[in-house]
């Protein structure tokens, strides 16, 4: 099982953009402020499990 190395999915509180990393970045590649990174990964089986990104939460 290697599902603990996922990388988890952030999406930028001010632009929405979404990107994929082990960690939030502390500026917004896009919008490049400082914003709230909010952890939009998929943990249930529903929405494909760890490495996909939690739609419903879009
Ligand atoms: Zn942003």
């Amino acid at each position: 099982m290697t599902q603990a190395a996922a990388q988890m999915f952030w999406r930028c509180g001010n632009c929405t953009f979404t990107l994929q990393a082990s960690c939030p970045p502390d500026l917004c590649p896009s919008c490049r402020v400082p914003c709230k990174f909010k952890d939009v990964s998929c943990y249930l089986p529903e929405c494909g499990g760890p490495g996909n990104i939690d739609q419903r939460l879009r």
